[in-house]
């Protein structure tokens, strides 16, 4: 539905984005996710119309709307700061695109009214923005920007300003809506839990560039790089000491046999903590020793640092709540061959 080609953005002689490509569905929820000053926002501005492209088209349903004004496009972005208007009452403020393109009064009053039932805002018509809660304020500038029924809308950095349980309510809300109006979503996020809880698809972005789009799963389970790899979740990274044919050898000269070797020269194996295991199973393949240095509370799930001759640095483990484990105890560790990415 939306297809980005080659997109071009450069600030003096900075490339904010640079020959960036993708192809988003209809109806898909899509994340641009990457660390700060990757060019995230500067592309979703160049797709919305508030920036124009140095380079590279922008097709929507195949129309080329590379050089449409912001206010013709179909596509509506919702700023990160909410830009509501102060002086405004919530039914003013969600009208106010209504108004502009001088939709009939009566047409105005039912879409605002169904929209306002549909975000949750009934009773709060009256209200003016500094009446509003974070969470009220956010579904206002949903609402205001559903009513006008876009085709694709750009959400950027939508919960930041929310506090942590707000941020979790209003994820399961924002995709909630997602669904109930069937429009592609793309929202931009530093945040990588929010992006895999969210999204479809996110597309990782370092340096103006993509990097790897995948469903969440995908861009979890097999990051395609060191970046993707460090940036989405925790990962232990152990260094080699030698690589000899398909035998990895660790720094205590204990060594895996690596289902494959595909890379020139590999430095390090990567495994998430939660693939570490504190007991032996059917597909666990590889043991080593470690002493627990210290334990993270977290609730249902918490975090043990080990020590361990395999690796110079801490190695992070995942257990749950359950678990007994003693501060200072050695204790052994279990892994599945298949479990270790080469880096
Ligand atoms: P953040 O997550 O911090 O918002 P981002 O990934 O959205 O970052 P952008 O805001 O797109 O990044 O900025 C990309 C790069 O372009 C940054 O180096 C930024 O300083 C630069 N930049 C953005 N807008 C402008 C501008 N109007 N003039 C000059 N440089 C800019």
């Amino acid at each position: 539905m939306i297809e980005v080609k080659s997109i071009t953005k450069k600030f003096g002689n900075l490339f904010a984005v640079k020959d960036f490509s993708i192809g988003i569905n209809h109806g898909e929820f899509f994340a641009l996710l990457g660390p700060s000053g990757c060019g995230k926002t500067t592309l979703l501005r160049v797709i919305s119309g508030f920036e124009l492209a140095d380079g590279g088209n922008i097709f929507l349903d195949k129309e080329n709307i590379t050089n449409l004004k912001p206010f013709v496009r179909p596509t509506n972005l919702m700023f990160q700061s909410y830009a509501l208007f102060p002086h405004y009452n919530v039914f003013k403020n969600i009208a106010y695109g209504l108004e502009r393109e001088k939709l009939e009064k009566q047409e105005i009053s039912i879409r605002v009214n169904e929209i306002i039932c549909k975000t949750n805002l009934t009773g709060l018509e009256e209200r003016y923005p500094d009446q509003l809660s974070g969470g009220q304020k956010q579904r206002v500038a949903l609402a205001r920007c559903l009513v006008k029924k876009p085709k694709v809308l750009l959400l950027d950095e939508p919960l930041t300003a929310l506090d942590k349980n707000l941020k979790e309510k209003m994820k399961i809300e924002l995709k909630n809506l997602q669904k109930q109006f069937g429009i592609t979503f793309i929202i931009v996020t530093h945040d990588q839990d929010e992006a895999l809880a969210l999204a479809d698809r996110v597309a990782v972005m370092n340096e103006g560039q993509l990097v790897q789009v995948g469903t969440p799963k995908e861009i979890y389970s097999k990051p395609k790089n060191l970046f993707v790899a460090e940036f989405i979740g925790k990962m232990n990274f152990f260094q080699k000491l030698k690589i000899e044919g398909n035998n990895f050898y660790f720094q205590d000269n204990s060594f895996i046999t690596l289902l494959e070797n595909n890379f020139e020269n590999p430095q390090c194996v990567g495994i998430r903590p939660e693939d570490i295991l504190l007991k032996a199973n059917g597909n666990t393949n590889y043991k080593f020793e470690g002493k627990i240095i210290d334990i993270i509370y977290h609730g249902q799930e918490n975090e043990v640092i080990i020590n361990s001759k395999i690796s110079e640095e801490p190695i992070l483990i995942k257990c749950h709540k359950n678990q007994e484990l003693i501060l200072n105890t050695n204790i052994s560790l279990y892994c599945a061959l298949s479990s270790f990415r080469l880096y």
